[in-house]
């Protein structure tokens, strides 16, 4: 029984512990299981591979009636590397409180969150026993951090191989903003990247008549690719954004037209896009304006990192919407936010409505990242009071 306590804290803090950096579990997982099957959730250990990857260790556990409502919460525990042990306060792995804060590697990325949504199960059991209409479960991966392929993705495969069907699903990802459940995501903006290559035709800058130069031609053509906004943003998503991060000439010839430029176009994008729809636009332009050249050409690799996509607010965000106001005693409903980098929502969205909410969004992936342990209390009434309202036991 010591290693089982159902305090926030004191079970971040356990979590913590295991130096669970993707793909390694170090006993993450187990923590997590036994947890669970102590207040009588039947667990599920799915272990995933695939050629060329790391195996990676993962969790299904539910409670409850397969013939009622199903609510999911999904998580990671996986934490990305420490960096420079010497910059830490306190050592990344210990769970030390100082001051109010709980120190270590994945208290904020999302140790805490997973903790506090086991402990505000085992309060809702305790409280009304399994006399609730449904089933509660968790989809926990170890392969958030890194690929994210032996996850969450095949977690949800299996599901639905096993006829399993979950209707609403909330992801602890840190996601608020200056107080817990000030903020919510319901999708997320993609990215791409477009590496281009101008080719014209090289020689001397004394007889430009007879060359092309391809870096008058690139600059030209990504000015007018920065100049038009390939959108105004909607009520859910800001404007896509485009960023040259990268120009490069390689010539160190002062008489010399080079024969090649290269650069990278970024585009952040909201759910007006997709990467084919950005694609054929560029290539668009393209076809414009090199076709005014015989002389030089512009070809183009991609590199997709990332899909963009909304869940509409529906349902579930307004129930988690007005739990987070009931408990933080705000007087305006949390902002439905789409920024930030990108989570496992992404496949969940696929199979139900899913809302991100989580811990304040502050330290993760940084040296000293920490969480308040009000903060912990904080997020476990709010998940408490989720579980009450959606079962209607509130
Ligand atoms: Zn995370």
């Amino acid at each position: 029984m010591n290693d089982i306590n159902y305090d926030p804290v004191i079970l971040t803090k356990l979590l913590i512990k295991c130096p669970s950096i993707t793909p390694k579990d170090m006993g993450a997982l187990n923590i997590v299981q036994k947890h669970l099957e102590y207040i009588d959730f039947n667990c599920f250990n799915l272990n995933f591979s695939e050629a060329g990857t790391d195996d990676v260790k993962n969790l299904f556990a539910s409670i409850g009636k397969s013939n009622g409502k199903h609510l999911a919460f999904a998580g990671h525990t996986d934490v990305v590397p420490i960096g420079d042990i010497n910059s830490w306060k306190f050592h990344p792995f210990e769970g030390v409180v100082s001051n109010g804060k709980l120190y270590g590697r994945g208290s904020e990325d999302m140790k805490g969150g997973i903790a506090c949504f086991i402990s505000a199960t085992k309060k809702f059991l305790d409280k009304h026993k399994k006399n609730f209409n449904g089933k509660i479960s968790f989809i926990i991966t170890g392969d958030e951090e890194k690929e994210a392929i032996n996850g969450t993705i095949k977690i949800l495969k299996w599901l639905k191989e096993k006829k399993i069907k979950i209707d609403h699903c909330i992801v602890g990802e840190p996601t608020s903003n200056k107080i817990i459940g000030d903020k919510l995501k319901i999708g997320r903006r993609g990215s791409i990247n477009f590496y281009l290559k101008a080719k014209g035709v090289q020689g001397h800058t004394a007889n430009s008549n007879r060359a092309e130069n391809p870096v008058h031609l690139l600059i030209k053509f990504l000015n007018t690719i920065i100049s038009e906004p390939l959108d105004n943003g909607n009520e859910f998503f800001l404007p896509s954004s485009i960023q040259i991060p990268t120009f490069n000439v390689n010539n160190t010839a002062a008489n010399v037209i080079p024969e090649v430029a290269t650069a990278t176009i970024n585009i952040r994008y909201n759910n007006k896009h997709n990467a084919e729809s950005l694609q054929e636009w560029l290539q668009k332009h393209i076809d414009n304006y090199f076709s005014l050249t015989d002389k030089a050409s512009c070809s183009f690799t991609i590199d997709k990192t990332g899909k963009s996509f909304l869940t509409k607010p529906g349902f579930l965000s307004k129930l988690v919407s007005e739990c987070c106001r009931e408990i933080n005693g705000l007087n305006s409903n949390p902002e439905l936010a789409t920024d930030g980098g990108t989570s496992d929502a992404r496949f969940i969205k696929d199979y139900c409505e899913v809302v991100e909410l989580g811990l304040i969004n502050k330290t993760l992936h940084q040296v000293n990242e920490n969480v308040k342990t009000k903060d912990l209390e904080q997020l476990t009434n709010i998940y408490l009071k989720v579980l009450e309202k959606y079962f209607g036991l509130n």
